[in-house]
């Protein structure tokens, strides 16, 4: 098929820094504070205002660079992109930023998120003679923006990126100038900040100007390319905003619960979630105890909502990677096992809520009901501070293909009784909605539900996606 959607699994973290002494250094330390996002590989590309200076490796931030390597990015700007990828993407020529030269001067781009119409596009540069040397849709762009005849670089980024369909935060560096841009439904987040010294810094999440001392300024809008050059930053509209989208997964699991998306702490979101988890779902237990990392702040907002104690039922080795790295079932199934244990002390003849962010395969929920058990809990009700998760993402969210989601096949009740809890309960998607709080109007207040729903916010189909040239 010509316009075949993929489900493509990136999820990643990206950062900017423009007129900054020491901006990889910056660069390091602030894609250290993204890593949660993406562990799979890193890249910093910098620039000096003459050329750009390139590093990238597969690993963790701290393996992918070493002080001699942070040395040689010289320059007072910088880019640089942690990313994960699932099975078949996970080759260096794919780690980011991509670098591209050219004649007419270098360019480096880094983008989170992923573009649903990245292959109609491909085949149509391809059938014009362009030739692809990775497999990531984010080299698509640089391709448009080479192709595009518009006279400066900043219409022709612009003219290119309305052209794609999908969820992005897109980074673009060339010499002298970065270039910064969130899709017109503003599905991955993206921050601007300033530090002391008067350097403009951009991150996927705000936790990052936190490590690198700056200042919050704003959010990037839907449908905004913002432009810094020495000379001082502007913003345009390079397409009109859409209805904005942000992904709620961001708030329930994917984001530090120090970040702030669109005014609303991930951390209060979660206590938030869990409070409404308790309001839509209340049972009596013992003890109240979460999944770490990402479920700690659900648990205890359940549990100040209902006055039963939280307690640290399960606790996490840290230095083993996500589950979700480990490419098979199997895999997968011992990596749950090696990176949590229960506590006997805490919830030994106890009946345990167990609040968990979201059922993706239900491996993690099987795996830790088990735990508790062993571990000599009576009684264990699982409650999922998500709706069921029944749709693929395709916007960059590892969410899985349908066949491997639980919820896609399996009904709650079905479901409860394969991870093998006494109850079993979900969010609805007003009480996400209402608890995450979003500043926006609406009836999803601004916000992508797309995988409890199967509404996605921007065209899927094929001729929908028909691109044009
Ligand atoms: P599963 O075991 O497949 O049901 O996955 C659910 C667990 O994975 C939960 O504990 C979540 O915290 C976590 N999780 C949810 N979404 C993702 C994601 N996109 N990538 C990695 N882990 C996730
Ligand atoms: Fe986020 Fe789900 Fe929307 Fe994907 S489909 S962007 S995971 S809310």
């Amino acid at each position: 098929m010509l316009y075949d959607i993929k489900g493509l699994n990136e999820e990643c973290g990206v950062f900017g820094i423009f007129g900054q002494p020491n901006a990889a250094q910056l660069a390091y330390y602030g894609l250290h504070s993204l890593q949660h996002r993406g562990q799979e590989g890193a890249g910093i590309v910098t620039s000096d205002g003459d050329d750009l200076f390139p590093h990238r490796g597969q690993g963790l931030v701290t393996e992918v660079f070493s002080e001699e390597t942070l040395t040689n990015l010289k320059g007072h700007h910088a880019i640089g992109h942690v990313r994960y990828s699932t099975a078949g993407g996970n080759t260096l020529e794919n780690t980011q930023p991509l670098h591209f030269k050219s004649r007419t001067g270098d360019l480096a781009l880094a983008h989170n998120g992923n573009l649903v119409n990245a292959d109609s596009l491909k085949h149509l540069l391809e059938a014009e003679g362009a030739i692809f040397q990775t497999t990531s849709d984010t080299e698509v762009v640089a391709h448009l923006v080479k192709r595009s005849k518009l006279d400066t670089l900043e219409d022709r980024i612009a003219d290119s990126l309305a052209r794609l369909v999908g969820a992005f935060a897109f980074l673009f560096l060339t010499e002298d100038t970065l270039f910064v841009a969130v899709d017109p439904h503003g599905l991955r987040p993206l921050s601007l900040g300033k530090t002391p010294d008067g350097g403009i810094v951009f991150a996927s999440e705000t936790c990052a100007f936190d490590i690198v001392g700056a200042e919050f300024i704003r959010d990037i809008e839907p449908g905004e390319l913002v432009t810094i050059t020495e000379h001082g930053m502007s913003s345009r509209q390079y397409m009109e905003p859409r209805e904005r989208a942000m992904c709620s997964m961001e708030y329930i699991y994917f984001s530090r619960p120090d970040s702030i998306i669109d005014g609303v702490n991930v951390h209060t979101a979660r206590k938030a979630l869990g409070k409404k988890m308790y309001e839509e779902a209340p049972v009596e237990a013992d003890v109240v105890t979460g999944v770490p990392d990402s479920s700690i702040s659900a648990a205890i907002g359940y549990a100040e909502a209902s006055g039963i104690p939280y307690e640290m039922g399960l606790i996490k080795n840290r230095y083993v990677g996500r589950t979700f790295i480990q490419p098979s079932q199997e895999l997968r199934e011992r990596g749950v096992k090696m990176k949590l244990s229960a506590l006997r002390g805490v919830v030994q003849g106890k009946r345990v809520i167990m609040v968990d962010d979201s059922i993706v395969r239900g491996t993690t929920s099987r795996r830790i009901v088990g735990l508790l058990r062993e571990a000599g809990a009576t009684e264990v009700h699982v409650r999922i501070t998500a709706p069921p998760i029944t749709n693929p993402c395709y916007y960059g969210i590892d969410t899985s293909s349908k066949e491997e989601l639980i919820s896609a096949r399996l009904m709650p009740e079905e479901i409860r009784q394969e991870i093998g809890a006494d109850s079993l309960e979900f969010l609805t998607v007003p009480g996400m909605v209402d608890a995450i709080d979003r500043p926006f109007d609406g009836p999803l207040k601004g916000q992508c539900t797309a995988c409890f729903t199967g509404e996605y916010p921007t065209p899927l189909g094929s001729l929908e996606l028909e691109a044009k040239l």
